[in-house]
């Protein structure tokens, strides 16, 4: 087996700069964060593979040039906040929580939730805040966000996230009307009513639940 260091090193070479993944804050973070600490022990010889891996409760990590794209998207700053929609394993807040200042991320599995808030205390990233709740909502007491994430498949764009998203800020989530696949589109809020949405590729998730969602 490779080492850790050779996974990550073929990871950021050829699954992520290759494939045209080029913000150095985003390759600096996914070289950063230790991705065999966010999957359970029987993967481990997997944590740097060219794909997503499940967790637990049914749900996935996601694969790493997925991550890499999103955050890149978002085009972020590093004065950002930033709401993720999804925390999962809590791997892709710790990528964020290596570019912005502050991360707010929210799990509707309570036992996810509380799974990846031990793992991020221990590796020590002390800003990221997680909630449990319905991330459809949105989370309106920290709004408004100069960045929302979705790491879920929706069937329409929640509209509190709109709602939420500062004028300037960018909402990067997987929509379709199809279960399983989606077209992973990024919003840009112009103004107080203006809203432009671009269609940056196809994608499979697994399913965002919640009011204002599946
Ligand atoms: N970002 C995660 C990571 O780095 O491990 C991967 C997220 S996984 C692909 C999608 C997550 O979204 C699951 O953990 C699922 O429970 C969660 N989810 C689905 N619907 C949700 C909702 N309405 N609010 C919050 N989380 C939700």
């Amino acid at each position: 087996m490779k080492s850790i260091d050779r996974q990550r090193d073929i990871m950021i070479r050829e699954h992520l700069e290759a494939r045209g993944i080029i913000d150095k804050t985003v390759l600096k973070a996914m070289c950063e964060v230790p991705r065999e600490e966010f999957v359970s022990g029987q993967f481990l010889d997997r944590a740097y593979g060219d794909h997503p891996l499940p967790i637990a409760e049914g749900q996935t990590i996601s694969q790493p040039y997925i991550v890499a794209y999103m955050t890149e998207a978002l085009e972020l700053r590093a004065t950002d906040k930033v709401l993720e929609i999804g925390t999962g394993s809590g791997y892709a807040a710790a990528v964020l929580s290596r570019i912005v200042t502050n991360v707010y991320t929210i799990e509707r599995v309570s036992g996810l939730a509380a799974t990846a808030r031990l793992l991020l205390e221990r590796l020590g990233y002390t800003n990221i805040v997680i909630h449990v709740g319905d991330g459809t909502l949105g989370w309106p007491e920290h709004a408004p966000y100069d960045a929302i994430v979705v790491t879920a498949g929706a069937p329409k764009v929640p509209q509190p996230l709109l709602e939420q998203l500062a004028i300037g800020g960018r909402l990067v989530i997987p929509v379709g009307s199809s279960y399983d696949l989606q077209e992973l589109i990024r919003i840009r809020r112009l103004s107080e009513h203006d809203y432009r949405s671009e269609d940056l590729c196809g994608v499979r998730f697994v399913p965002l639940i919640g009011a204002a969602g599946w």
